[in-house]
């Protein structure tokens, strides 16, 4: 298989911009859950930035659990990414939902983001697979890393090799957060495969106090990078306002983590 360290024994390496994702460099990626505005979004930049995020996140089409919710502002949604990248020079992340609105999305990223929703939307992982841009492929709630190693291996085999993997919780009986952070993932698919490996702790959690923590775990654990829901106004925020991070605590793990990575 494509993905395994047997065909692939060297690590892949993932440049973008000025991020490197894998073997030796960490990424922290950062930004609110959805693009509300262009404010929000450049407030909320400047702040990661700042304190030293590689890259840039924000929804423009948002997988919601209820049709009533924030939706994402769509293409507009994707010119203020653009801008973001443009005045900071951070690297875009963001969510491709459906097959309709993959070539918008793949023009204005610099890395496409399969939600765990999507990640057996096998369709969508074959158009991934021949698109232009790296691609974030998350971890369904319920998958087995096997199976979250096939879907990447869909993407592969369309002759996209980019690709990084996002560990971000899985669905247990548990009532203490959103979801359970695997943090065994990292290094079952470091043996496993040469992708490189992030995780992302707000989903995880789904609530802001343990993200830090977690955090710490991941990196310690080997994690390739992070990614972090940061929001300079969570009590207002249009989703996912109660996991997000105020940007003085994002500071505060960007310093946190880089001294556990320091040691190993
Ligand atoms: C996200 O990162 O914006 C997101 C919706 O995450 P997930 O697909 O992991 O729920
Ligand atoms: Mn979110």
């Amino acid at each position: 298989k494509l993905v395994s360290r047997e065909f692939q024994p060297e690590d892949t390496v993932i440049k973008v911009r000025d991020a490197v994702i894998g073997n030796g460099h960490m990424a922290i990626i950062a930004g609110p859950c959805a693009v509300e505005s262009e404010i929000q979004a450049l407030t909320i930049a400047e702040h990661v930035k700042k304190a030293g995020a590689d890259l840039f996140r924000g929804g423009a089409f948002k997988p919601r659990t209820s049709p009533y919710s924030f939706q994402g502002l769509g293409e507009q949604g994707l010119k203020i990414l653009a801008k973001v990248r443009e005045e900071t020079g951070l690297g875009i992340i963001t969510e491709v939902m459906d097959y309709e609105t993959f070539d918008m999305v793949e023009e204005y990223s610099d890395i496409i983001q399969i939600g765990t929703r999507n990640m057996q939307n096998f369709s969508l992982l074959k158009r991934a697979g021949h698109a232009k841009k790296p691609v974030c492929l998350k971890r369904g709630m319920a998958a087995t890393i096997d199976e979250w190693l096939m879907a990447a291996e869909y993407i592969m085999e369309g002759g996209n090799t980019q690709v990084i993997l996002c560990e971000r919780g899985v669905r247990t009986f548990v009532n203490h957060s959103r979801n359970t952070l695997d943090v065994s993932a990292v290094p079952v698919v470091r043996k496993e495969s040469h992708l490189p490996i992030i995780i992302d702790p707000s989903h995880a959690a789904g609530r802001r106090d343990q993200v830090i923590p977690l955090s710490r775990a991941s990196v310690a654990a080997g994690a390739h990078g992070l990614m972090v829901e940061v929001h300079h106004d969570p009590d207002n925020a249009m989703s996912d306002g109660a996991q997000s991070l105020y940007p003085s605590q994002f500071e505060s793990l960007c310093r946190q983590v880089d001294s556990i990575y320091k040691l190993l």
